[in-house]
């Protein structure tokens, strides 16, 4: 048996499949298209941005930080910030991963152009007086440390002082593991100043975005007078893997989506983001505040 040099076997080539290819070709301008998460199409991404940030094919709520989320909800230029040079210290002297709290908080701050992971002050929903907190996921996941603590209860006493509503959006990773056992006592912290809120017959309205969960969750997100949540949102105290492997039952389809709450009555009502200024007036309306 001899071998025919002259035949050589074809080598398949990348060139051919790149008509199959679901990757965005390389001369497509980077930064002007995005994939929705949820059902992959390719979107332009102005064109989500024009949307409120959900996607036009599926109506995938996307995560929105702090400045957006005050946008789209007051009334135009109504929000009057307070506090936002407050800063937290460094009690435990906290290194993760090389790098330490102080550097950590420093990069978040250049990235996101805040102090801290929560904003809050006055301002009107369609000319509505409410004292408003919304958390900011581009600071350390939105993560609750004493500043957020302390800025959430400076809130519940504005509202208390002014009989006003309050209004918080959360958007968080849970209690800040920065700062250990001060983080998590804020959960007391923002669970007493509400009990007082309530017994001063104040009305507070809890938004849940994704994802709420963690010492967020296991406090003030869900002692709201009314819990309203987006559509798709992942709320939960631990993540779904840690249940799984620690209780070692297979979890229900939907677990922790704003959906699944709502069916076993955790929340009260889920909005679309396009609708929630509306409906947080009618509340404030029906509650007559
Ligand atoms: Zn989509």
């Amino acid at each position: 048996m001899h071998t025919n040099n002259n035949i050589t076997m074809a080598k398949p080539t990348k060139k051919k499949w790149d008509g199959f290819s679901l990757k965005p070709k390389r001369d497509m301008p980077e930064g002007l298209w995005m994939r929705c998460p949820a059902c992959e199409h390719m979107l332009y991404k102005s064109a989500v941005e024009q949307n409120m940030n959900i996607c036009p094919e599926c109506s995938h709520h996307f995560r929105i930080g702090a400045e957006i989320r005050i946008k789209y909800l007051v009334d135009e230029g109504s929000f009057q910030e307070v506090l936002s040079d407050m800063t937290t210290d460094d009690p435990l002297a906290f290194k993760f991963r090389g790098t330490t709290y102080k550097e950590r908080l420093k990069a978040d701050e250049e990235k996101s152009g805040v102090k801290e992971a929560i904003r809050i002050g006055k301002a009107f929903i369609k000319g509505r007086g409410v004292i408003l907190g919304v958390m900011e996921p581009n600071f350390l996941m939105g993560s609750m440390g004493s500043v957020v603590g302390e800025k959430f209860c400076a809130a519940v006493d504005k509202a208390m002082e002014e009989n006003l509503p309050l209004i918080v959006v959360s958007c968080s990773g849970g209690a800040r593991m920065h700062e250990g056992v001060v983080s998590l006592g804020q959960m007391a912290k923002t669970s007493a100043a509400l009990a007082k809120y309530d017994d001063a017959g104040g009305l507070f309205i809890s938004v849940l975005t994704d994802p709420t969960t963690g010492g967020v969750t296991a406090s003030f997100a869900m002692l709201g007078d009314c819990i309203i949540a987006e559509p798709g949102a992942m709320i939960g105290f631990a993540g779904r893997r840690t249940i799984a492997e620690t209780i070692k039952v297979e979890l229900p389809e939907g677990f922790q989506t704003a959906e699944f709450m709502l069916e076993h009555g955790f929340i009260d009502m889920i909005v679309h983001r396009r609708d929630l200024r509306r409906e947080i007036a009618r509340l404030i309306d029906y509650c007559k505040k």
